[in-house]
């Protein structure tokens, strides 16, 4: 049994449809160890080729429209897909976009930035990847904006706000439909975090579930991105505040040991390529036919294949891989294993 709240509660809430929902659950190839490995295709939401961005935005937007926004603004890395996905969001809602891109503007755009312009995006590149700069850059941008008299909607980076990671919350009742009619117990479900607003979602989602007396598989994270402060907290507080969101706080408790990020396969920083990620993306690749990226995917998939061979999973277990997309990234300079 599901908790009966939280459905409710999502349907009570301003949502634009933009995502093609729901993603297929996937069987892929045996895991290291001889656990069964599926494969939640969050990469296949549509919206602008995809990607875990399109649910938030979903959220984002439905608020944006409620109160009358007329422009939406955001921010990201350089091949933020968030950033992407926003542009896609405004064409296909009839509003401008502006975003804000960490970095110099490059001689030439590639991977998101095409895809960003082609959608009719405006961009500003603030030169370096600081993150007090971008603020004042997006803060510029803010006030040319509403010196023209716009409404301006602003999406935090990864556009992880409550209402956004409310999506995963949904999503989590999604997969858990999925895993039902599967005759599935998933032992974990493993899937990437950088901003927070995924696992946040999930795990209120996850406890939402709990609280109306399902089973519940393990949720871990994997650390792609200390750049944005203390994730751990701010990942906790978040699901706290998308319960509260929700209207749920008083009827789902999250507990201490909920909270799991595995920071063992960021290596040396957000985007920085490793060999582990580099392997786990030619795994993916070359048995499944999947695409895995070097910023996110492939980080998350490695932390999976590592647990996996070293058995913490083994034959008779189910192993969800929640894909968030990411692909674009892959046709920008260095976005592919050598
Ligand atoms: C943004 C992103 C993530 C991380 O999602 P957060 O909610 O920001 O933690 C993971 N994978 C891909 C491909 C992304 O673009």
């Amino acid at each position: 049994m599901l908790s009966p709240g939280l459905r409710a509660s999502l349907d009570a809430r301003p949502r634009c449809p933009l995502a093609t929902l729901p993603t297929p659950l996937q069987r892929g190839p045996d895991l290291p160890g001889g656990a069964r490995l599926w494969v939640k295709r969050d990469d296949l939401t549509g919206l602008g080729l995809g990607g875990n961005k399109a649910r938030k935005l979903e959220r984002l937007c439905g608020e944006a429209l409620d109160q009358g926004a007329d422009v939406l603004l955001t921010v990201g890395a350089g091949q933020s897909n968030h950033c992407r996905q926003t542009a896609a969001a405004g064409a296909v809602l009839g509003l401008p976009v502006e975003l804000v891109l960490t970095g110099p503007e490059p001689a030439e755009p590639a991977g998101n930035q095409i895809l960003s312009a082609l959608f009719g995006a405006r961009t500003t590149y603030t030169g370096t990847e600081d993150i007090e700069t971008s603020a004042a850059v997006v803060g510029d941008v803010l006030a040319r904006l509403q010196g023209e008299g716009r409404e301006v909607a602003i999406f935090p980076p990864g556009g992880s706000t409550a209402a956004g990671a409310s999506a995963f919350a949904e999503a989590w009742l999604e997969l858990a439909d999925q895993c039902a009619a599967l005759g599935l117990s998933p032992a974990a479900v493993v899937h990437a975090s950088s901003t927070g607003g995924t696992h946040a979602g999930l795990m209120a989602g996850r406890a939402a579930a709990r609280a109306g007396g399902a089973e519940v598989p393990a949720l871990i994270a994997v650390g792609v991105a200390k750049v944005f402060g203390d994730l751990g907290v701010q990942t906790a507080d978040l699901a706290a505040a998308t319960l509260a969101h929700l209207g749920l706080d008083g009827d789902v408790a999250l507990e201490p040991g909920d909270l799991v990020i595995d920071w063992d396969f960021e290596g040396p920083g957000y985007a920085v390529p490793t060999a582990e990620a580099d392997a786990a993306i030619r795994w993916a690749a070359q048995r499944a036919g999947l695409v895995l990226d070097r910023v996110y995917t492939g980080k998350a998939f490695a932390g999976l294949l590592a647990h996996a061979a070293d058995g913490r999973w083994g034959r008779g277990d189910d192993v969800v891989f929640w894909h968030t997309g990411g692909a674009p990234a892959l046709f920008a300079p260095g976005g592919v294993p050598a």
